[in-house]
C-alpha cells in the first residue's frame, strides 16, 4: 500500500480512460463478444484498443510468424550482416551484465531437458556406433606402445594398491572371487598346448570342450586378431560376466555367462569402452539362453 507517496500516475495519463469489463467488444478474428479487458491498446495513449481479442492476436503473430519463418530469419541474418559490429558489441554487453542471469538459466534448461538430453546423446552413440568403433581402433593402433607402456608404469606404481583392493574384493565379494578364478583358469586353458592341468574342474563345468571354445573365438576373428596378440582383444562377454554373478558353477548364471553364444573376440579398446554397459542384442542373447537352459 502506498499513502502519501505522491501520483504513481503522470497528469496525461489521469487523463487515458481505463478498459472497462463491462463493455463488450466483437473481436474480428473470433466474431466472440468479450470484454474490453480482453483487448490490448493500440498505442501506449490508450485511445483505441486493437480489432482483435489479445488471444486471438497472439495466435494470430505465431501463426504468421511460423509461414514467415525463413523470411525473418533472412532479414535478420541481413540486418546482422550489415550491423555486425553495433549487434556483436551490443550482445556481448548483455552478456557481460547478465552473466548469472544467463548462467542460471543455462542450468534451469538443462535440468528441465535432462532426460531428452541423455536420450539424444544415446541415439547418436548408437547411430555413429561404427564409426565410434573405429575411431577408437585408429586411435588404439596408432598409440598402442604408448598405451601399454603407459599402462605398464601405472600398474607397476600401483602394484600393491591394485592387489590391496582386489584382495579385499576378492573377500568380500565371492562372485567376484568365482569369476575371476574361472575366467583366469579359462584362460590357462586357452593357452595351454598340453594335457591336463590346473582349472580341470571348471572345464569340466564347461558344455564345450577347449578347442570348441578356440574355435568359436577363431571363427569370429577380426583382421588383426590372432593368437599372438590376445590381450589386444579380449575374450568379451557379450551380456557382462559382472551382471552374472554365480556362487557356484552349478548357478545358472555361470551357464549362461560361458554359453559360447555369450563369448566373442573384442578389441580391448572396444571393450573397454563398452564396460558393464547391456547393448540390445545382449538382451536378445541373454534370453535366447535362458529359453535353452531351462
Ligand atoms: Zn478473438
Amino acid at each position: 500500500m502506498r499513502l502519501g507517496l505522491g501520483p504513481l500516475i503522470s497528469d496525461k495519463e489521469k487523463t487515458m480512460r481505463e478498459k472497462d469489463p463491462n463493455v463488450l467488444r466483437k473481436c474480428a478474428m473470433c466474431e466472440k463478444e468479450k470484454p474490453e479487458t480482453e483487448y490490448a491498446w493500440k498505442k501506449k495513449s490508450k485511445e483505441k484498443l486493437k480489432s482483435k481479442c489479445s488471444e486471438c492476436l497472439k495466435q494470430y503473430h505465431k501463426e504468421h510468424y511460423k509461414k514467415n519463418k525463413e523470411k525473418y530469419a533472412l532479414r535478420a541474418k541481413k540486418y546482422y550482416q550489415e550491423n555486425k559490429d553495433a549487434v556483436d558489441k551490443k550482445s556481448k554487453e548483455w552478456r557481460d551484465n547478465n552473466k548469472e542471469k544467463i548462467a542460471a538459466y543455462a542450468k534451469r534448461y538443462y535440468e528441465n531437458n535432462k532426460e531428452s538430453y541423455k536420450k539424444q546423446k544415446k541415439q547418436y552413440r548408437e547411430k555413429n556406433k561404427e564409426r565410434y568403433k573405429k575411431y577408437a581402433k585408429q586411435y588404439y593402433e596408432n598409440n598402442k606402445e604408448w598405451l601399454s607402456e603407459y599402462k605398464k608404469q601405472w600398474h607397476e606404481n600401483n602394484k600393491e594398491h591394485v592387489y590391496a583392493h582386489r584382495k579385499k574384493k576378492r573377500e568380500e565379494d565371492p562372485a567376484f572371487n568365482l569369476r575371476l578364478l574361472v575366467s583366469s583358469s579359462i584362460h590357462h586353458a586357452l593357452k595351454r598346448v598340453d594335457g591336463k592341468k590346473a582349472g580341470e574342474s571348471v572345464l569340466d563345468m564347461l558344455p564345450y570342450s577347449i578347442e570348441q571354445l578356440r574355435n568359436h573365438i577363431e571363427s569370429q576373428f577380426e583382421a588383426g586378431m590372432s593368437w599372438d596378440n590376445h590381450g589386444d582383444w579380449h575374450i568379451d562377454h557379450i551380456y557382462p560376466h559382472s551382471k552374472l554373478p554365480y556362487d557356484s558353477m552349478s548357478h545358472p548364471n555361470f551357464k549362461i555367462a560361458w554359453d559360447l553364444r555369450n563369448l566373442r573376440p573384442l578389441w580391448a579398446t572396444e571393450n573397454l569402452s563398452k564396460g558393464n554397459r547391456i547393448l540390445p542384442e545382449a538382451e536378445r542373447i541373454l534370453e535366447q539362453i535362458k529359453k535353452d537352459i531351462e
